[in-house]
């Protein structure tokens, strides 16, 4: 895969800068080969970044809403505009398959048309106490420098989801994405910055060190708030650092989302949907169905056509366009789902479909989609975040113990649920701990949504109208009117 773009350096105060001088490779999953040499950022870095954004702080709080606005519009356009060139880094960088990573940009351009049109919303109230004579105003101020972190698996739409809502509250940011992904961070920054952001506004330090440049981050007192996705485990060391300065934090964590279907759904509509909710960006979603709940009076149809339709998907490098399902991020995840599969089917569970990878996974990091059916529901593999494409079926028979199964997790970010009556759907939903339920759909980001999880899959939500308030601080003036 070749890439035109070739990053310079970190991008600091709206230019590349060289940084501490040592400099990390980006390679291709699909393949292994070096895509690219990109500059280490440090501690010291780390602060460079922070005075750059302390630097634009002023100036882009007081910028008018109106403006911010149409230069977050600018930017939506700008992206669509360079939308090939931005999903080839993406397909070299993530490995992901053409039409998963055209699709990113689409969902990662919207944040940012999105929160443009929020940028001019951000409302307040003014009423009178009541008791009578004071007057309250509350209103919401930018919360100051804003320190993003970032995953490798929306190497876009992770950074448009934090950028999108920090800008248009008038916050300026500093932002460390994936190691593994940090090209299409840095082609954002430009994009941005040839939209019309001031310098300094945004700025991206990637690195091998994270801890010494997020802890930096959380060190200085300029930095008001933490936006981080990632894994669980790193959000909780994350939320320790920030509790040293009362950072206000929010947290996009790991799911392990369930995926229900009633005896009267619509088994192919179901099917459709798990494809969909299983397989998109090969199985490495927070989102991702991760285990299958099917009734068993319908789970040997499910099961069946389900497998027939896996057993179909042409798994390969993008450089062949048709291909369905790209590589894993890296071979310890190609490691960590072979053992989890080793171990379910040791324990009884049978392998119902698996496609055909043609690729020795030596030659780069894939796994074939795999449907595995007889699960136990205590199953270790249920239990853990999969991350790649394997679909584990387990049957239920009555309300009570599928509730059970489906909350017994300390995640709750996701769960798709398919049934024949709306009615029963809606209830299942409002009983299932997670913050987002598709009702019969495989699909459920949306830019204009709040996305967020409860338990341990996160705190705060973005998109939606909530997303521009994680930026801001609620102020409230009580006026008094003699
Ligand atoms: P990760 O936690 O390993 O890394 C996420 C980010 O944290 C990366 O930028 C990484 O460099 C950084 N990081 C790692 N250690 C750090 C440290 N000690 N200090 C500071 N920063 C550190 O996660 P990942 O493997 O990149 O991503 C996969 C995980 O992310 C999965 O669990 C997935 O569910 C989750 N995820 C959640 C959402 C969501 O919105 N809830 C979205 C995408 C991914």
């Amino acid at each position: 895969m070749v890439i035109t773009y070739t990053p310079s350096g970190l991008f600091i105060g709206g230019h590349h800068v060289p940084g501490s001088g040592r400099s990390f490779h980006v390679d291709n999953p699909a393949d292994g080969q070096i895509i690219a040499t990109v500059s280490d950022g440090d501690a010291t870095d780390a602060a460079h970044a922070v005075e750059a954004a302390a630097a634009a702080a002023t100036g882009w709080a007081r910028t008018s809403p109106r403006r911010r606005s149409e230069i977050l519009y600018t930017a939506f356009e700008l992206m669509l505009r360079n939308r090939r060139e931005l999903a080839e880094l993406i397909v070299a960088e993530n490995g992901k398959c053409v039409a998963d990573a055209d699709a990113e940009i689409t969902y990662a351009a919207e944040y940012l048309r999105w929160f443009a049109e929020e940028a001019v919303r951000n409302d307040g109230t003014y009423t009178h106490a009541p008791g009578g004579g004071t007057r309250s105003i509350v209103h919401r101020q930018p919360i100051g420098i804003a320190a993003l972190v970032t995953p490798w698996n929306y190497p876009a739409a992770m950074v448009t989801r934090k950028i999108g809502p920090a800008l248009a509250a008038g916050c300026t940011v500093v932002l460390k994405p994936a190691a593994e992904t940090p090209l299409t961070a840095l082609r954002l920054a430009k994009i941005l910055s040839e939209a019309g952001v001031p310098d300094g506004v945004v700025n991206v330090v990637p690195t091998t060190d994270p801890a010494a440049v997020v802890s930096t981050w959380l060190q200085d007192p300029r930095v008001r708030k933490l936006s981080f996705t990632g894994s669980t485990p790193v959000g909780r060391l994350l939320l320790h650092q920030a509790a040293d300065r009362v950072v206000n934090a929010s947290m996009e964590l790991g799911g392990n989302a369930p995926f229900i279907v009633t005896r009267d759904a619509d088994l192919d509509h179901a099917v459709a949907g798990a494809m969909v909710a299983k397989f998109r960006n090969s199985g490495q979603a927070c989102t991702a169905a991760n285990r299958f709940y099917i009734h068993e009076d319908v789970a040997s149809q499910f099961a069946a056509r389900f497998a027939d339709r896996v057993s179909g998907l042409r798994v390969g490098p993008a450089s062949d366009p048709d291909n369905q399902i790209g590589p894993l991020i890296n071979a310890e995840a190609v490691s960590t789902i072979t053992d989890l599969v080793d171990n379910t089917v040791h324990h009884g569970a049978r392998i119902a479909a698996r496609a055909t990878c043609g690729i020795d996974s030596r030659n780069g990091y894939f796994y074939p989609p795999t449907v595995l059916v007889d699960v136990r529901a205590d199953a270790d593999i249920i239990g853990h975040e999969i991350f790649g494409p394997v679909a584990p079926i387990v049957t239920w028979n009555d309300e009570r113990t599928l509730l059970d199964y489906v909350n017994n997790s300390e995640a709750g970010l996701a769960a798709y649920i398919y049934a024949g009556e709306l009615q029963h759907a809606l209830r299942l939903g409002e009983s299932i701990q997670a913050g987002m339920i598709g009702i019969n759909r495989g699909l459920i980001s949306d830019p204009a949504a709040p996305f967020g999880g409860m338990k341990q899959s996160g705190l705060g939500r973005e998109g939606g109208h909530e997303g521009l308030h994680d930026y801001t601080e609620t102020q409230y003036l009580s006026v008094d009117w003699p």
